[in-house]
């Protein structure tokens, strides 16, 4: 689900960051409070801030699930350095689990409207077509921005109840190797469920990229 925010007079960040977001006297909360970080999955540009999440039964979801207009949130941040890279020279590959999209889908926005120069490539995994959030305009916005390429991938495509003729499996070494012409020093972004982030990182230094050129966001609690 999506949930969108007034924005703050003044807020101000760059696609690809965070906030703490807190909700003021939430009709309950659990063990694990009334605040968590989430990605703004809108763009700079755009009047609101959007949120987008999986979601599951916890006291925080329960109260954003049955809030209506006027809930009341703080935020603080923004924070994280998921952030493009100022080199233009160099491109983007982007790898994204599940809703580990967030960061990326923000970025894609923000790449398009401003029609920067940075090669892009969106590795997106998740197990169905009906899964994976955002897919129709991430498609979309390869229209929008000659320099942007999304190679979405399956890893249950045998249970979906729609066609699906991408790629499926896992992001792996081979995929890369299919879809990455021989980039000129690429820098390395990934998102995702903890799992699939520790597999983006051995994945990645196992093909002799340096921490250097590697940002991620690990999103606990899938
Ligand atoms: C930088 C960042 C950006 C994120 N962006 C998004 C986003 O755009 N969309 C999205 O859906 N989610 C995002 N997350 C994850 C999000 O904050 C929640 O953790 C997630 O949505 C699960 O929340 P929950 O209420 O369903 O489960 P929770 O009730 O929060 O808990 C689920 C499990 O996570 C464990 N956990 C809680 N906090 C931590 C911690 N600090 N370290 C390790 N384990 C912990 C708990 O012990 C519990 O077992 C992001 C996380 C980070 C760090």
């Amino acid at each position: 689900m999506a949930f969108h925010f007034e924005r703050p007079a003044g807020f101000a960040f760059d696609a690809g960051q965070n906030v703490q977001l807190t909700l003021v006297d939430p009709p309950e909360t659990d063990s694990q409070g009334a605040s968590r970080p989430f990605t703004l999955a809108s763009a700079p540009h755009e009047p609101d801030l959007m949120i987008a999440t999986r979601m599951r039964d916890s006291a925080f979801k329960r109260v954003l699930k049955s809030a209506g207009l006027g809930l009341k949130a703080t935020i603080d941040g923004p924070n994280g350095v998921m952030v493009l890279h100022e080199d233009t020279a160099r491109p983007a590959v982007f790898l994204a689990g599940g809703i580990g999209i967030t960061p990326f889908l923000s970025m894609a926005r923000h790449a398009a409207k401003h029609r920067l120069a940075h090669r892009i490539h969106l590795f997106y995994s998740n197990r169905r077509p009906e899964d994976a959030a955002f897919l129709d305009e991430l498609r979309a916005l390869e229209k929008a921005n000659p320099n942007y390429r999304l190679i979405a991938t399956m890893a249950e495509a045998e249970k979906s109840s729609r066609p699906w003729s991408g790629e499926t499996g896992f992001i792996d070494r081979q995929m890369l190797e299919r879809h990455l012409p021989d980039l000129p020093s690429p820098v390395y972004y990934f998102a995702g469920p903890p799992a699939m982030a520790m597999a983006m990182q051995s994945m990645l230094a196992d093909f002799g990229v340096s921490e250097n050129d590697m940002r991620s966001e690990e999103f606990y609690g899938y």
